[in-house]
């Protein structure tokens, strides 16, 4: 067997995920953009020609921020309630061997910015400034399988709570949508899958404050009588 490879990403990626905690667990379950920005050796326009023929890429990329931990054989599975384990190849588990991550996003083109080319993408679940290491287009007629079976959804389907934002939230909300005209419908989408630890995602009256950071703001939020309530946006 070869004794490896080395791989160095050939870009990186700009997302409003600052922090692991309420990324959403699949790409495409909220309209996140991100824009990836090629490192040097890679900033060359012939490497997109044609990529405005796909309306969907893959993204192969490092989970760098729990690469340092290794990987493990068996994995907590939070489709499973959080203490049920799967093996790692049964998993999209960020602990893996070589920490690889793949998501199919949404195409949405390559601009120009300082000379740099950058290549925009939506539905992301990368948190910001993972390493990409490279990028294909989703082909449908071999990505797409008619009839795939995956039997957890029966009976391990995605939170999903109805998102409220209280009247400070909505006041705070006006100057954060000049700056980011996307925030709302993203924070919906975001709590939408109630992010709570699978423990904790059956309570439907929960004391804790919690915080998630998009963008430059924090996003303080409650569950009440099993709605996601938004009390601040700071
Ligand atoms: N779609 C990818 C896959 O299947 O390989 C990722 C699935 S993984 C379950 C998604 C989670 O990875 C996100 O919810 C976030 O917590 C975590 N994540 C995203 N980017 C990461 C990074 N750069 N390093 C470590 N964890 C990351």
């Amino acid at each position: 067997m070869n004794s490896g490879y080395c791989i160095s990403p050939i870009a990186t990626i700009s997302t409003p995920f600052k922090q692991k905690f309420a990324i959403p667990r699949q790409p495409n379950l909220a309209d996140a953009k991100g824009k990836i920005t090629l490192a040097n050796d890679f900033d060359d326009p012939r490497s997109f020609k044609g990529l405005e023929n796909y309306s969907h890429l893959w993204l192969l990329f490092i989970f760098h921020e729990t690469a340092a931990r290794g990987w493990k054989p068996a994995v907590k599975a939070p489709r499973l309630g959080g203490n049920a384990t799967l093996g790692v190849f049964a998993s999209r588990s960020t602990h893996r061997p070589n920490s690889i991550g793949m998501s199919v996003v949404k195409n949405r083109g390559v601009s120009q910015s300082d000379g740099h080319l950058q290549l925009h993408v939506s539905g992301v679940d990368l948190l910001d400034g993972t390493p990409i290491i490279d990028i294909k287009p989703y082909i449908r007629y071999a990505d797409s399988i008619d009839g795939a079976r995956d039997n957890l959804d029966a009976y391990a389907p995605i939170p999903r709570r109805p998102v409220c934002f209280c009247p400070t939230a909505r006041d705070q909300l006006i100057p954060v949508m000049k700056k980011h005209p996307d925030a709302a419908d993203l924070i919906e989408a975001v709590l939408h899958q109630d992010p709570r630890p699978a423990y904790r995602q059956s309570t439907e009256n929960d004391d804790k404050i919690y915080k998630v950071k998009l963008y430059d703001f924090d996003v303080s939020w409650q569950v009440k009588n099993g709605q996601i309530e938004v009390l601040s946006l700071l």
